[in-house]
């Protein structure tokens, strides 16, 4: 029998893994991990996202180990990786789930698709999120195959005939890769297990909290999910984490726990998330132009590029003289992780306050995210930018945040240590203290814009262009190429052709 390579991709798993499954059948498996070096020097990687990426695959070699097999590393190109297992071991089946990476990782599969047609070698991909492969898609019944994909049964973990492995190589280090240092002081503990240990913890001890409690800072940290790395490198199927939440819900609604009903809003809420997972992914799928080009033309060039070097240096350290901003940023860089309201935020203020290009502001947060995922991310850089041509225009005001999500301010005295020694609300707004100032927190920056004065530059700007005759044109077609059709508001309005596109409300009205 042919063996069969499974190619380990962002599906860092045994269990509900259907190309494992598959290819379980047909012959013996031969479990392969690629190291590709020129990935790991691309812009938008970093070595958080490679500690946590290896983590994952050293406990997946354990597992792997476990039964009996052995998972196979090899360092280097695809094509020339492929090249070589054929050499050794002639022909085989290739085996790998769908990714919808970045601009790079398609063209090297584009590459891996030429050299198996070359070499009469199959390639089958299966999906693992509620993604449709290629570019034109059907959103009109988008929402129904998604819910389709996650009620399918999971997959059991099959018995696998291991094949006998070739050579290996031995996983590099951070540095080995050349990735820039870049130690976090907390980082998420990698792997299926520690993934498996937050699902539970949080159907059932934390998520009470999830919708009251995700958007400070503060409180986000425990009563938010924290399974984004696990979705992003597959450590966990979004299957088996939306059907675990499914069965939590049912359960609440039959045993009517105490709080049962902030329990049930807080997994719909958590449900309606991971449907948003893929609805944005989908986007880049789709066009996958979006990781450089705006999903509305009309917005090409309107801010600058390369944008004011030393604002963008200033923002990614957190020292932009605004407290809450830089208490943020310098949570984010410490953790590889933070809530979603602080990301709009830190986006919003990149971007309008600093008039800096999504497009680089992106790739530093991107840096950031240990959970990078390219296609939520690159949408919702856009989103929050203004240049989507369909979402609301929502401005972040750094002072108001700082108000709402850390009323006593100890959040930005604790990352923040050069205002530790403002007390009351004046560490909000340093800026207002005015002798008192130079004694209590010397070294902390001056704001170098004005808030008020340059969001209104940039929101002029915008919706200058945005009601040009041609910018609406251009929406209507962003809408039905990206929009989404399943929040009740557009559920109502499906059936006719929206003439206002304001349809992408829903994702606002979860109060992110
Ligand atoms: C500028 C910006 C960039 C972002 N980049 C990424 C990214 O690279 N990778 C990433 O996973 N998320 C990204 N997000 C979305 C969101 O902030 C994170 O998914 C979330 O904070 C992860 O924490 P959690 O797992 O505790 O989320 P929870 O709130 O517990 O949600 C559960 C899961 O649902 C999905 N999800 C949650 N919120 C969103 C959302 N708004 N859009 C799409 N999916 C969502 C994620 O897979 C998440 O793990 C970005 C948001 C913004 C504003």
């Amino acid at each position: 029998m042919k063996t069969q390579v499974v190619w380990f991709k962002r599906d860092l798993r045994l269990f509900d893994h259907t190309a494992l499954a598959e290819a379980a059948k047909l012959g013996p498996v031969l479990p392969l991990i690629m190291v590709e070096p020129e990935y790991w020097q691309l812009p938008d990687t970093s070595a958080r996202q490679w500690e946590f990426w290896r983590g994952c695959i050293v406990e997946l070699g354990r597992e792997i180990a476990a039964q009996g097999g052995r998972l196979m590393i090899r360092t280097g190109s695809a094509t020339d990786i492929f090249e070589d297992l054929h050499s050794r071991m002639g022909s085989f089946d290739l085996w790998s789930h769908e990714e919808t990476g970045n601009h790079w990782t398609y063209r090297r599969d584009l590459a891996v698709k030429a050299w198996a047609r070359g070499h009469d070698i199959s390639w089958r991909e299966r999906r693992q999120f509620g993604v449709t492969r290629g570019r034109t898609q059907d959103r009109d019944h988008w929402a129904k195959r998604w819910d389709q994909m996650m009620r399918q049964p999971i997959t059991a973990t099959p018995v696998i005939e291991w094949a006998k492995t070739v050579p290996s190589d031995a996983l590099p280090t951070a540095n080995e890769l050349s990735l820039a240092p870049d130690v976090l002081l907390h980082p998420q503990r990698s792997g299926r297990v520690a993934g498996l240990a937050l699902l539970k913890t949080f159907l059932h001890e934390r998520g009470m909290a999830y919708s009251r409690e995700m958007s400070s800072p503060v409180t986000a940290e425990s009563a938010c999910s924290r399974l984004s790395p696990y979705l992003a490198y597959g450590a966990l199927s979004m299957r088996e984490v939306y059907q675990a939440a499914e069965e939590r819900a049912s359960q609440i609604s039959r045993e009517r726990p105490a709080g049962h009903s902030v329990w049930s809003r807080s997994i719909r809420s958590f449900t309606a998330r991971l449907h948003w997972h893929c609805h944005f992914i989908q986007k880049l799928e789709s066009e996958p132009e979006i990781e450089w080009e705006p999903f509305a033309k009309i917005y090409i060039g309107m801010r600058p590029r390369p944008g004011n070097p030393a604002y963008l240096k200033a923002w990614s350290e957190g020292r932009t003289g605004y407290p809450f901003i830089d208490a943020a940023m310098r949570y984010l860089n410490a953790h590889g992780w933070i809530n979603f309201r602080m990301r709009a935020m830190l986006m919003s203020f990149a971007t309008y306050d600093l008039w800096l290009p999504w497009q680089e502001a992106g790739l530093v947060l991107a840096r950031k995210f240990v959970d990078f995922e390219p296609g939520i991310h690159w949408s919702q850089c856009q989103m929050q930018a203004g240049e989507t041509g369909i979402n609301t225009i929502r401005v972040y005001s750094p002072i108001k945040q700082s108000h709402d999500q850390d009323p006593s301010g100890d959040f930005i005295r604790a990352w923040v240590p050069e205002l530790a020694g403002v007390a009351g609300s004046m560490v909000h707004e340093p800026w207002q203290m005015q002798v008192l100032r130079l004694t209590l927190c010397p070294d902390y920056p001056q704001p170098f814009v004005d808030h008020k004065t340059a969001s209104k530059q940039a929101k002029d700007e915008i919706f200058g262009r945005r009601k040009l005759a041609v910018a609406r044109a251009e929406a209507q077609g962003v809408y039905l190429r990206h929009g989404s059709r399943s929040g009740p508001r557009s559920r109502k309005i499906s059936k006719k052709r929206p003439t206002h596109p304001k349809v992408e409300a829903p994702q606002l009205l979860l109060d992110l």
